[in-house]
C-alpha cells in the first residue's frame, strides 16, 4: 500500500513509460493512497470523496487562525493560546474515576513550563517525542501552579507547519475523519492540484480579474492570508454560478426557439369571466393573470412560477388561465401533489366555471379502473376540457389530444421526471405554468429557477385575522395550552404538529402524534374532540379525519406535517408546532398559514426542543416576520451562521461555496454565461467546461 503511491510519484518525477498520467491520478480511488484502508474509504464516502479528484476538491468550511504565538509565561487563561515548546515527558494513567485515559506530556520554553491534557487518545503517547519541539494550541486553564492545555491541537515544529501555528483549513468532518487527517492527505497529493483542469475558459478567466483553478485551490487548501482566502473563494463561486448560469440560459435560448400551442388573448371573454367570480380579484391577481394571458399567446411555451404565500389566492389564477386555454379550443391537465388537493380544486373550479360549458374532470388514484377509464376516454376525444387530478394524471392512457396547459400545484412536490411526463403528453410543447406557496429568495430564484419567469402574489386577498407567533422553550411546553383552551371555548378549533408518528429511541425526546395524543387526551384538551392525522393513514382515511375537522365535528387535529399543503379551515386559529426546531424556515411558515384564515386572530406557539442558539434564532426570525421570503432569505443566512471568516458550504447541495447573497458576483457570472453562449451555443469550444456541464445539469434538475 505504502509503495502504491510513492511510486506514483518516483515514476513521475523519474519521466519513465509507467508514470501515470494526471487524467488517472485524479480519477483513482482513495483506497490506494497510504494511510487509507477500506473503513476509511467508507467513510470518506460519506463526505462524497471517491477519488483524488473529489479530496482535491473537497472545500473548507472555515479557518481557525493559530499564527499569533505566546510564550509559556504570557498564556491567556481561558483562551486559546499558541506556543512553541519542547516536551519534556509523556506519561498514560487511568484516571481512577470515569475510567478515562490521561495522556500528560510536560512543556517547557524558556520562560516557563506548562501541562497537555489529553482524554481517551492513548495513541498520542507514541506520537509524542519527549525532547522535541512542537507548537502546541489550545484552551488554556489554570493547573496547579502552572498552566494546563486541555486538548490541544499539536504539530512537530517545522518550516511546513500544516495543522498548527498558521491559518488552519477546518473542513466539514465525519465520524473517524479529522480535518488533521484531511488536511494531511491533500497535503501529501498536493502536486496534483496541478492537474486539475480548469472549468472556466481563459478568456473569462482574463475578463473577469480571476485566479486560476490551481492557484485557488492551492489557496483554500493552504492559505497565507485571509485576504488570499477571500480572492480564491470569489474564483470558486464564481465558476459555480457561471456554470449555473450557463445550464440555465442555455435551456431558456432553447425553449424560446421552440414553437409551441398559442392561445390568443381574448380580453373581451377575461373580462367577463374575471366579473363572474363571487369576489374582486386583488391588484396583484389582476397583473399575474394578464401576464399569463401575455405569455400564453406567443409562440414559445409559458414556462412560469407562481410563488404565493399560503392564502394568496392562487387557485383562481389558475383557473382563469384554464378556462382561457379551453376557450381557444385546448385543453388543461392540473396535476396536486394529494388527492385531499386534487379534490378540493376539482370542486372550486367546478363550482367557479358552473355558469360555463367547459367541463372539469377528476382523476385521482382511488377511483376504479372504470372510471378513469371513462375520463381517459372523455380527453381522447379533444372537446377543451380542465382535467385536475393527481399523479394518476401521468398514466399512459390519459392522452389528451390537444394539451394546451399544464399547471402544477404545489410544484416541488413532484420530481423532475414527473413534471416533464405531464408536459411531454402535449403533441406541441405545452404552456407550463407551476405554482408554490413555497417562497423562494431572489437569489435562487435567479440561478437555479432561472428559466422560470415569475410571478408573485404578495398580498392577501380577503380581510383576513393577524396571527400572533410566540416560541416557547421546550421546558415551559405547557404555556401554550391555557391560550389554546381559551380559543377552543370561544368555538375555534387548533392543529398540534408533532415531527414524528412514533416514540423513537433515535430521536429521543422528539414529540411524536401517539404520544401527545395520548397526552393531550388526558389532560390539557380532555374535554374536547381530538382527531389524529399522519402518513401512515390510508388516503380515505386521511380525507376522512379531515372532512370531520373541517366539518367541526373535531376540535383539535394532532398531525405530522401531512397537513402541510393547501388545508383550508378558516375556524381553526391555534397551531402548535411541537420539536419547531426540527422544521425548516419556510416549512414551520407554510404550517402557520394554516391559522389566520378567518377574521378571527390566530396563534401561533412555536415549541422550541433544543436550547441551541442557532435554533432561538431561525425560530425567532419566524416569530418576527410573517413574509415567506424575507424567511427565505433569512434561512439562508443563518445556514452560514457560525462559520467565521470562511468559506462555507451551504445545506443547499447545489451551492458548494457560492454566495448566494452576493449579487454582484452573480451579475457578473451571468451577465459572463449570456457572453459565452452567444459566441459557444453549444458549450463546445472549451473542453473541461463541456465536461463540467453535464453534472451542473443533473443537479440542477430544470422544467
Ligand atoms: P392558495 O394561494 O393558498 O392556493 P387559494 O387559491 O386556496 O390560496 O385561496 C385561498 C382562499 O381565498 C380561497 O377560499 C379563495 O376562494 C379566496 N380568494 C382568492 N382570491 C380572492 C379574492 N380576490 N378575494 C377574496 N377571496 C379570495
Ligand atoms: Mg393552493
Amino acid at each position: 500500500m505504502q509503495g502504491s503511491y510513492m511510486s506514483v510519484r518516483e515514476d513521475r518525477m523519474s519521466g519513465s513509460d509507467t508514470r501515470m498520467r494526471g487524467a488517472d491520478m485524479l480519477a483513482l480511488d482513495l483506497l490506494h493512497i497510504p494511510g487509507i484502508g477500506r473503513e476509511t474509504a467508507l467513510r470518506l464516502q460519506r463526505l462524497g470523496l471517491a477519488t483524488v479528484r473529489d479530496l482535491l476538491l473537497y472545500l473548507p468550511r472555515r479557518y481557525e487562525d493559530t499564527r499569533e504565538r505566546t510564550t509559556l509565561a504570557s498564556v491567556t487563561y481561558g483562551s486559546l493560546n499558541t506556543v512553541s515548546v519542547q516536551i519534556r515527558s509523556v506519561a498514560t494513567r487511568e484516571s481512577p474515576r470515569r475510567r478515562m485515559v490521561l495522556t500528560v506530556a510536560e512543556l517547557e520554553d524558556a520562560t516557563g513550563d506548562a501541562e497537555a491534557v489529553w482524554f481517551n487518545q492513548r495513541y498520542l503517547e507514541r506520537q509524542l517525542r519527549s525532547g522535541e519541539t512542537y507548537v502546541v494550541s489550545g484552551k488554556v486553564e489554570r493547573g496547579k501552579g502552572r498552566p494546563v492545555f486541555r486538548n490541544p491541537q499539536f504539530e512537530h515544529e517545522s518550516a511546513m507547519q500544516q495543522h498548527v501555528g498558521r491559518i488552519t483549513p477546518i473542513y466539514p468532518e465525519t465520524e473517524g475523519i479529522t480535518s488533521k487527517f484531511l488536511r494531511t492527505k491533500i497535503g501529501q497529493l498536493r502536486s496534483w492540484i496541478a492537474e486539475l483542469p480548469d472549468v472556466l475558459p481563459p478568456t473569462i478567466r482574463a475578463e473577469c480579474a480571476l485566479l486560476d483553478l490551481q492557484e485557488a485551490l492551492r489557496r483554500v487548501h493552504f492559505p497565507e492570508s485571509f485576504s488570499e482566502i477571500e480572492e480564491a473563494r470569489r474564483r470558486l463561486a464564481f465558476e459555480e454560478l457561471f456554470c449555473i448560469g450557463l445550464v440555465v440560459e442555455q435551456a431558456r435560448r432553447r425553449r424560446l426557439a421552440e414553437s409551441s400551442i398559442v392561445i390568443p388573448y381574448d380580453v373581451e371573454y377575461a373580462r367577463e369571466r374575471v366579473a363572474k367570480l363571487p369576489f374582486h380579484l386583488t391588484d396583484g391577481q389582476r397583473i399575474v393573470t394578464h401576464e399569463i394571458f401575455q405569455d400564453l399567446e406567443k409562440s414559445h411555451a409559458m414556462n412560469r412560477l407562481l410563488q404565493g404565500d399560503v392564502g394568496s389566492g392562487k387557485t383562481v389564477v389558475a383557473m382563469l388561465a384554464a378556462s382561457m386555454t379551453c376557450h381557444a379550443g385546448h385543453q388543461v391537465a392540473f396535476m396536486a401533489p394529494t388527492e385531499l388537493l386534487a379534490r378540493q380544486h376539482h370542486a372550486t373550479l367546478t363550482t367557479l366555471l358552473a355558469d360555463e360549458d367547459i367541463p372539469v374532470r377528476l382523476l385521482v388514484g382511488s377511483m376504479t379502473d372504470a372510471a378513469k377509464r371513462e375520463v381517459a376516454e372523455f380527453v381522447a376525444t379533444g372537446i377543451p376540457t380542465i382535467i385536475v387530478g393527481t399523479h394518476a394524471l401521468l398514466e399512459e392512457r390519459i392522452q389528451p389530444s390537444t394539451l394546451g396547459l399544464v399547471i402544477i400545484d404545489e410544484q416541488h412536490r413532484f420530481g423532475v421526471e414527473q413534471r416533464q411526463s405531464l408536459r411531454q403528453k402535449g403533441v406541441l410543447p405545452p404552456n407550463f405554468l407551476a405554482m408554490t406557496a413555497t417562497p423562494i429568495p431572489r437569489s435562487l430564484a435567479l440561478t437555479k429557477y432561472g428559466d422560470l419567469d415569475l410571478s408573485v402574489l404578495t398580498e392577501r386577498p380577503a380581510k383576513r385575522g393577524k396571527v400572533v407567533t410566540e416560541v416557547i422553550r421546550g421546558s415551559m411546553h405547557d404555556a401554550a395550552f391555557p391560550a389554546a383552551r381559551e380559543q377552543l371555548a370561544l368555538g375555534h378549533q387548533a392543529f398540534v404538529i408533532c415531527p414524528i408518528i412514533e416514540e423513537s429511541e433515535d430521536l429521543d425526546g422528539v414529540m411524536s402524534v401517539t404520544t401527545e395524543m395520548d397526552r393531550l387526551s388526558k389532560g390539557p384538551f380532555a374535554d374536547y374532540r381530538l382527531g389524529i392525522l399522519h402518513g401512515r393513514l390510508s388516503g380515505r382515511e386521511k380525507d376522512e379525519v379531515m372532512e370531520q375537522f373541517r366539518e367541526h365535528q373535531l376540535d383539535v387535529l394532532v398531525t405530522t406535517s401531512v397537513v402541510e399543503v393547501g388545508v383550508d379551515v378558516p375556524n381553526a386559529t391555534v397551531m402548535i408546532i411541537e420539536s419547531a426546531d426540527r422544521f425548516g424556515l419556510a416549512q414551520l411558515h407554510q404550517f402557520r398559514g394554516r391559522v389566520g384564515r378567518g377574521t378571527a386572530t390566530s396563534y401561533c406557539y412555536l415549541i422550541q426542543e433544543s436550547a441551541d442558539e442557532l435554533a432561538t434564532q431561525r425560530l425567532q426570525a419566524v416569530a418576527s416576520t410573517e413574509s415567506g421570503f424575507l424567511l427565505a432569505e433569512q434561512d439562508l443566512r443563518l445556514r452560514g451562521h457560525g462559520e467565521i471568516g470562511g468559506l462555507r458550504q451551504h445545506g443547499d447541495s447545489m451551492f458548494r461555496i457560492a454566495d448566494l447573497l452576493d449579487a454582484a458576483l452573480l451579475h457578473e457570472a451571468q451577465q459572463a454565461a449570456g457572453k459565452w453562449l452567444d459566441e459557444d451555443p453549444e458549450l463546445v469550444a472549451h473542453g473541461p467546461l463541456h465536461e463540467a456541464m453535464r453534472a451542473y445539469q443533473y443537479i440542477l434538475d430544470l422544467d
